[in-house]
């Protein structure tokens, strides 16, 4: 049938570069591709990318292989005639809100690069993002830090599960929605006493750090700081500034697949991130707030900080070297908690 041929690209199993193609059939869940030569061969389709716009529609062959078209109405019809298929695949069918939804942030996020440039892009598109994605993004930066930067932690196991109780407590006064905070505590010869928060409510924190503090409250404070950056999404608005728009896209669309394999190699970058003046300054705002909720110091992390930065000056890779200074912090913070008193 000549109505149905259409035409792609088709990238071979692990190849970043295409050749022409053409789809001419689909049958009990196999496609027919010929190629540029008009050899002609037969695969299995694992799936079908969403319709996303005028995004290019990926379809998965079994052995691996990509085939990529902007002929978004020749795969619905082809889709719509192949029945048997088209009922496997529940993922399309049962989702023609998400698509709306998706497609209507999709076109916002298009709209807020054009107006408003790529950060408030990456805000919309941060709150856009399923907790799935997310989700998939911690494990996959966690596993590429604990192959690079980390080692399993020697904290006793009493300690950990100590503060991870108070965290609990400190994460249920937060209004984090779509991520699930929790905490972990790893090695790190490499970054030091640090502490960083994963798009998905991964808390790290490194032993060092625990070892550093006088008291619960100064962790406790960190801990807090982190979370607020879960609570305003920073670290998927930053990832979406580096990665850029095509990233986003795929994210909002829940396309976790190539994020995984993004993240993989992003990860490291992921987790050292350093966060604008602003967001730092918001997370030390809430942090306190969290902090002050608790019935805890809202100061305490201050005095840590102050203390690392001594010992250690300007020079280390530390929590600091990507946080301000602890001077304008302190009256910051002051500033802050003196606001919230009622007049
Ligand atoms: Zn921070």
């Amino acid at each position: 049938m000549a109505d149905m041929k259409i035409s792609g690209r088709l990238f071979a199993p692990g190849e970043a570069k295409a050749e022409s193609a053409e789809l001419i059939a689909l049958q009990g869940g196999h496609v027919t591709i010929e190629d540029a030569s008009g050899v002609a061969r037969s695969l299995g389709l694992s799936s079908v990318s969403d319709r996303l716009g005028r995004v290019h529609r990926k379809l998965y062959l079994s052995d691996g292989s990509v085939f990529e078209t902007d002929d978004n109405d020749g795969i619905d019809r082809l889709l719509g005639r192949e029945t048997h298929f088209f009922s496997r695949l529940s993922r399309i069918e049962g989702s023609g809100r998400a698509v709306a939804i998706l497609t209507v942030v999709t076109i916002a996020v298009i709209v807020g690069i054009y107006r408003y440039g790529l950060p408030a892009a990456a805000a919309v598109a941060a709150w856009a993002t399923p907790p799935s994605v997310t989700a998939v993004m911690d494990t996959g930066t966690l596993s590429t830090l604990d192959r690079t930067l980390f080692s399993p932690s020697d904290l006793p196991e009493k300690r950990r599960e100590d503060l991870a109780r108070q965290f609990a407590e400190l994460a249920a006064l937060s209004n984090i929605s779509d991520a699930t905070p929790h905490l972990i505590f790893r090695r790190s010869k490499v970054i030091g006493p640090n502490a960083f928060a994963l798009p998905g409510g991964t808390v790290v924190m490194t032993d060092e750090l625990v070892k550093r503090a006088h008291d619960d409250d100064e962790v406790l404070g960190v801990l807090a700081h982190e979370l607020a950056h879960v609570e305003k999404r920073h670290g998927l608005r930053n990832l979406y500034r580096v990665l850029g728009v095509g990233f986003m896209i795929a994210a909002v669309g829940g396309d976790s697949g190539q994020i995984v394999e993004d993240v993989a190699t992003q990860g490291a970058a992921l987790g050292n991130l350093s966060h604008s003046r602003h967001f730092e300054e918001e997370a030390d705002m809430r942090g306190a707030e969290l902090m002050l909720a608790a019935g805890r110091d809202p100061f305490a992390f201050i005095d840590l900080i102050g203390r690392i930065t001594k010992d250690e000056g300007k020079s280390g890779d530390s929590w600091l070297s990507t946080h301000p200074g602890t001077q304008s912090r302190r009256g910051a913070v002051a500033a802050h908690i003196e606001s919230l008193k009622p007049r």
